[in-house]
């Protein structure tokens, strides 16, 4: 059974991560921050497609100081992603950043870290902490010879062993490698010692065909566990498709709903009708729709008719004959075309 394993509640901007908030979705854009318009305008496409947090990488002062400009024309908490030079998180901090990202495998030190939380915690600014399989603490990478789960926690925990010293806990983690073994088993190792809020991804998981794979099985897995607060799908292409993956994994663990659900089947031999077109057309036409819907497109009626019921609105194919269902009562009758109408012009009265 699904049990979420508690962990406390941090606010980011006007999000809150962890607790009792759903679990959000976030992505990162990948245009040169200091370029603000292309930035916000792909802000603006990732937060009409249901983003909830946004990251920009802030790797020099120009993006710095385009911080304030992006965040005062966009509705969702502005992240700066830091790597390197703790003094771009400084600036960040005093640009009016929602949050900060730091890795510390490549801050530098303990005491660059503990300047940049000192900072943070005199306005109570969050801090994700990125444990990142690419980028691992030497020191612990030299102890553990390879990255095992063991070795990422342990850099975590060194990380919480600084934040117990300078009394500041407005911290989220996220524990990421591209092997997604590494990634479940550390998490869960993290998740059972501790309540920090975990943002969960697959980190360089690679081109959408395969980075899906991987982020569905390594975030599904640790979600299904009951760990995960947030989630970040990387893919290597238009960050929009990110989000819309985040949603699905959700959907597909009835963890979140937004927008249709839409199941069809994979036809068979029994099927007289051009499926695969028919379901591409009210994939595209319900794109923009961000109801909660089940949609049910069924080639046969072997097992049409069943799934047709169980969906709000669905339709089975009796040879080249449509039958359309709506909250499990048959409404109509009709050669394909028709029904498909039918069937979309029902979706949208919905
Ligand atoms: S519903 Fe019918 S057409 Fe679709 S896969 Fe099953 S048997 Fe084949």
């Amino acid at each position: 059974m699904y049990m979420r394993r508690k962990t406390r509640s941090v606010k980011v901007g006007n999000l809150e991560i962890g607790g009792n908030a759903p679990i959000s979705v976030q992505s990162m854009t990948n245009t040169e921050t200091k370029n603000i318009s292309d930035t916000v305008s792909q802000i603006k496409r990732m937060e009409k497609e249901g983003c909830e947090l946004v990251r920009v990488a802030i790797p020099d002062l120009e993006s710095c100081y385009s911080l304030p400009l992006i965040k005062k024309v966009i509705n969702i908490p502005l992240v700066a992603d830091i790597h390197y030079d703790y003094k771009l998180a400084l600036k960040s901090i005093e640009c009016g950043v929602d949050g900060l990202r730091i890795n510390p495998g490549n801050i530098g030190n303990n005491e660059k870290i503990k300047l940049v939380i000192k900072s943070a915690k005199k306005i109570n600014l969050p801090i994700r902490f990125g444990i990142n399989s690419g980028s691992l603490d030497k020191n612990i990478l030299k102890k553990y010879k390879k990255v095992t789960p063991q070795a990422l926690v342990e850099s975590a925990v060194n990380i919480i062993k600084i934040l117990d010293e300078l009394d500041y806990h407005n911290i989220i983690f996220s524990i990421k490698s591209t092997n997604i073994i590494n990634t479940i088993e550390a998490n869960n190792i993290f998740s059972s010692k501790y309540d920090y809020p975990l943002h969960l991804g697959i980190t360089e998981a690679g081109p959408p065909f395969q980075g899906i794979i991987k982020s569905s099985v390594g975030i599904g897995a640790l979600l299904f566990q009951g760990i995960g607060d947030t989630i970040r799908v990387s893919l290597t292409g238009d960050p929009v498709e990110e989000i819309k993956v985040g949603y699905e994994i959700l959907k597909a663990l009835h963890l979140r709903q937004r927008g249709p659900d839409l199941i069809s089947c994979p036809t068979c031999g029994r099927c007289k009708v051009d499926l695969s077109k028919i379901v591409r057309k009210v994939e595209r036409q319900i794109r923009n729709i961000n109801k909660p819907l089940t949609i049910a497109i069924m080639g046969c009626m072997v097992n049409g008719p069943g799934e047709a019921k169980e969906a709000d609105i669905g339709v089975a194919f009796d040879k080249e004959k449509g039958i359309l269902f709506k909250k499990g009562k048959i409404i109509a009758k009709s050669s394909d075309k028709i029904i498909i109408r039918r069937l979309l012009e029902e979706i949208k009265s919905e």
